[in-house]
């Protein structure tokens, strides 16, 4: 049989799509709270539209104060038996979630790529990483409460975990479908129940995740899936005083705003922010590698990516061919439909955010800086948000380009001197969530790696997640790390067990 041609996945793509669109036109979008889909106690809703054609995909449920309560009570009420399940038990329903998206994966893609804008090429496996992630916490399961045994000489003392009860999860609407499951299912592992509160921006898969859930047999009020804006439901989400920690992932400014909200009734926090990550290529890396992987991660994804590299540090003796390379391979990339397989660029999630990204290429151009690719809306498929893939050369380390997320395809390109310098400028932001470095001398390697402030750091690699390690940032990008047992701290409380070995002295007072 004849190989499918790109063209024949596109079409392959769209009718996927269509029946899926129409019945979700159809349904609407609701809460699910306690294992029943409702609409807002206030009867209010919101739109949510495509961003490649402007498209209502569905009206959604708009939650505020009040359907928050009703999920932080279902999750409440269900807590207790969630947290005593055997965890063998528990485990065999998460990973019921993981074989009911693996069965919608390529649904999960499609509707991913019309709600978002993302490109097929990059949503076609986001399900099947999403999958894992419940694999992943599900065998993990039993030793979640597992804890240390410290003994002193009067006493044995052990430590466990337990859950620490209903906890609120925060998503943005980037990659929506995949970045929930890495909050929701250690949070299910663990023992919690769980109030979710998708963007509002993109509410369409976070339905089909709560349906899921509820389908594979994981009990009523376990996870409960509120939709609504921001500054109403997830505002009231992180005030809520059942609610005992919040997962968010989002801005920097939004984690603030949390932290606030959230002060009045103590609650745990964790938060995984912005970035203005460096990728810092000196002249004795493999070039060629280098030069894909600096690509790679700012123009994939929309460059919607909090890991994006979107400033590359390059030394001097090295720029002018690599940026010459660079420019080459920017001006090819493919900008198009989301469920066209050749579109490595597809459409903004928003008008407002392609308002955003498009206001940097006046501020490059104010700053003094040259924009050698792209600076333009563009002109795609369906009319959509999109844009033109954008370089920006000839900036410095202080220009608002090379301080600030800008959150779209958009690259700045700052030239270095030295080892020490590079250093310095990957340093000079308020962000710290990744850093990429590509050389061939090893011990430079290491040496940048410690010195550099972010989280997370390849070397000679572009980001390759591994879900037992640590992911999370540092300075403004974040608190706190999730992936394999670190997700376990967040989400339980350590307690101190202590029992006496034998007779120990008492002190008596009072006699
Ligand atoms: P955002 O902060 O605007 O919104 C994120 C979520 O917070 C949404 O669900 C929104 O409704 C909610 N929210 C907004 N105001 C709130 C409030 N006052 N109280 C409670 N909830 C509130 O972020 P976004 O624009 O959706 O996402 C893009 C941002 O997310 C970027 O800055 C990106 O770097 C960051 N991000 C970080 C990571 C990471 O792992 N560090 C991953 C993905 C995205």
């Amino acid at each position: 049989m004849d190989k499918a041609t790109p063209k024949d996945l596109f079409a392959a793509n769209r009718e996927r799509a269509a029946p899926l669109l129409k019945q979700l036109q159809a349904d609407g979008i609701g809460h699910l709270i306690d294992g029943r889909i409702e609409p807002s106690v206030s009867g209010m809703s919101f739109e949510t539209r495509s961003p490649v054609d402007g498209a209502v995909l569905a009206t959604v449920a708009r939650g505020n104060a009040e359907d928050i309560d009703r999920a932080a009570t279902a999750a409440t009420r269900a807590f207790k038996a969630w947290r005593d399940m055997p965890a063998p038990m528990r485990k065999k329903l998460l990973h019921r979630v993981a074989d009911a998206i693996e069965d919608r994966a390529d649904d999960i893609a499609v509707l991913e790529c019309i709600d978002t804008g993302q490109a097929h090429r990059f949503m076609a496996k986001a399900a099947i990483r999403a999958a894992e992630n419940f694999r992943f916490f599900a065998d993990r399961c039993a030793e979640a409460r597992d804890g240390l045994n410290t003994p002193s000489e009067e006493h044995w003392n052990i430590s466990t975990r337990v859950p620490i009860g209903p906890v609120g999860v925060i998503t943005p609407w980037n990659t929506p479908f995949m970045l929930s499951t890495w909050k929701i299912a250690p949070a299910l592992a663990a023992g919690c129940t769980v109030v979710h509160k998708p963007a509002e921006w993109s509410p369409v898969t976070a339905d089909l995740l709560a349906k899921l859930v509820k389908q594979a047999g994981v009990p009523d009020g376990v996870l409960n899936t509120v939709h609504g804006i921001g500054e109403e439901a997830g505002k009231a989400l992180t005030e809520h005083p059942a609610i005992k920690a919040i997962g968010f992932v989002g801005e920097s400014s939004t984690g603030s705003a949390i932290m606030a909200q959230g002060a009045p009734t103590l609650k745990r926090v964790h938060f995984e922010l912005g970035g203005k990550n460096p990728v810092i290529v000196f002249d004795d890396a493999d070039l060629d590698r280098a030069l894909d992987a600096v690509v790679f991660m700012i123009y994939s994804l929309n460059g919607e990516r909090c890991t994006s590299s979107s400033r590359l540090l390059i030394q001097q003796g090295i720029a002018e061919k690599f940026i010459e390379k660079l420019t080459a391979r920017v001006k090819a990339l493919q900008v198009g439909h989301p469920l066209d397989p050749a579109t490595e660029i597809g459409p903004l999630i928003h008008e407002r955010h392609l308002a955003k990204v498009c206001s940097y290429f006046d501020i490059a151009r104010k700053d003094g800086a040259v924009i050698a690719v792209g600076g333009k809306p563009h002109a795609g498929p369906g009319g959509g948000h999109y844009v033109q893939p954008t370089l920006v050369i000839g900036a410095h380390a202080n220009m608002r380009v090379a301080q600030e997320e800008v959150f779209g395809p958009f690259l700045t390109v700052i030239p270095f001197r030295n080892e020490a310098e590079a250093i310095e400028i990957a340093n000079g932001v308020q962000y710290g969530l990744t850093g990429y470095v590509w050389t061939g001398d090893m011990g430079r390697a290491l040496r940048v790696a410690d010195a550099l402030e972010a989280g997370m750091i390849w070397l000679n690699s572009e980001n390759v997640r591994h879900l037992p390690t640590p992911f999370g940032g540092m300075k403004s990008s974040g608190i706190g790390r999730d992936g394999g047992d670190y997700s376990f701290e967040f989400y339980m409380e350590t307690k101190h067990v202590s029992l006496a070995r034998g007779t120990h002295k008492i002190q008596k007072l009072g006699i």
